[in-house]
């Protein structure tokens, strides 16, 4: 097939294609997966094929890579072993000493690393409340490098403009990082102004809760990109070929995916705001999401993630995941199945989270069957 001009094709046909290639040795159309971890080296010393060593690159790494940038729409891409992995590799390419103003309310986990890990590393830390852009004002000082943000928010669903934080970012300086796991493709952080895209892989790109990955996506390949780069081959915290070629698979239906979840979760999220044993739907897809204008504007759909507060107490929301049927009891997000959970209790002692919220992630299952799961187990609406 001939080399495409990607700036002319829509998400649907560049999820398809890029870094894809018919093998020319075998003409195998689905790409092979090359296990090998060692590559030889020509008469000169040289390398040929352009791999050396498996953790430095892998053909399905690199073609992995170079989908993720041409689909983000950035200039490089770069492959982690998680989502995880790839979120330390930005911290730990900055300086000791150097700030980081971060959210109060993003994935733990994210939250977990800078407070226990790179705080002991020295970065200099701030939490503020991204709704509030004054507050990130408020917080940069001339050491701020890094602006860390997490939209729409773990657990409670929260936005940040990223327009307008990237202005705040550009004027002082800093680099500006997105994790845009909860929303890809239907939010595009780098056109809005973010140097840096993060995604769980793990997540809606794999799309079948089966692979554990993680990516960084740069807006420019420039140095800080560089020393990203170099974390990674030299960290050595890189994903497997064959969680490459996964991840790869996953994202070829990435774009249809994302449209399916947000339809499904906006019915849902519409069922649920009605319920009476329900007090509040966070989905930012709601008229009756304080931020819904904003979402509007930068998001082009919602995403299969919602949160839900419950009447009653922590033993209630503990409950109503015993009652459903086709909803499994389990953490993560993005996959083919819709899954729910007590947020509070897996976050740890530090979690804000309300003890009464359940977190959903809304699967590809037909939306009057999800509904009607969730109604016979929430009981009589009236
Ligand atoms: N960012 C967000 C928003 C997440 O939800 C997660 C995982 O749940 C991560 C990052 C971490 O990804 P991983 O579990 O692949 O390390």
């Amino acid at each position: 097939m001939a080399d495409l001009d990607y700036s002319k094709l829509h998400p649907e046909t560049i999820a398809v294609h890029a870094g894809r290639a018919v093998d020319p040795v075998t003409g195998a159309v689905a790409a092979p997966i090359h296990l090998s971890t060692t590559f030889e080296r020509a008469i000169d010393g040289g390398f040929p094929s352009g791999f050396d060593y498996g953790r430095s690159n892998n053909p399905n790494r690199a073609a992995l890579e170079k989908a993720l940038a041409l689909l983000e729409g950035g200039a490089a891409a770069a492959a982690f072993a998680s989502g995880t992995a790839a979120a330390s590799a930005i911290f730990q390419a900055l300086s000791p000493h150097d700030h980081v103003i971060a959210p109060t309310e993003a994935y733990h986990g994210v939250l977990r690393l800078l407070r226990s890990i790179f705080a002991r590393w020295q970065l200099e830390l701030d939490f503020v409340d991204m709704t509030n852009l004054d507050a990130v004002r408020k917080a940069l000082r001339p050491a701020t490098r890094l602006i860390w943000s997490e939209t729409p928010s773990n657990p409670t669903l929260k936005l940040t403009d990223l327009l307008a934080l990237a202005e705040i970012a550009k004027s002082s300086g800093a680099i500006l990082a997105c994790d845009n796991t909860w929303a890809p493709l239907i939010q595009r952080p780098l056109a809005l102004g973010a140097d840096l895209v993060l995604h769980s892989t793990t997540k809606y790109f794999g799309g079948h809760s089966d692979v554990l990955s993680g990516a960084i996506v740069a807006r420019q390949d420039n140095d800080f990109f560089r020393r990203i780069r170099e974390v990674q081959t030299v960290g050595g915290a890189v994903p497997a070929p064959f969680d490459c070629w996964l991840v790869h698979r996953g994202m070829h239906t990435l774009p249809w995916r994302m449209h399916a979840h947000s339809q499904n979760a906006t019915q849902v999220a519409e069922f649920l705001a009605t319920h009476r044993r329900v007090t509040r739907v966070h989905y930012p897809g709601l008229v009756s999401h304080p931020q819904h204008d904003l979402a509007r504007r930068q998001m082009s759909n919602f995403g299969g993630m919602l949160s839900i507060e419950l009447q009653g107490d922590r033993s209630t929301a503990m409950k109503l995941p015993n009652k459903l049927r086709i909803f499994t009891r389990a953490t993560s997000l993005g996959g083919v199945e819709s899954l729910i959970e007590h947020r509070k209790s897996i976050e740890g002692p530090d979690s804000l989270t309300p003890e009464t919220l359940l977190r959903l992630s809304i699967g590809l299952e037909h939306p009057d069957d999800l509904i009607a799961d969730l109604a016979q187990a929430l009981g009589r609406a009236s």
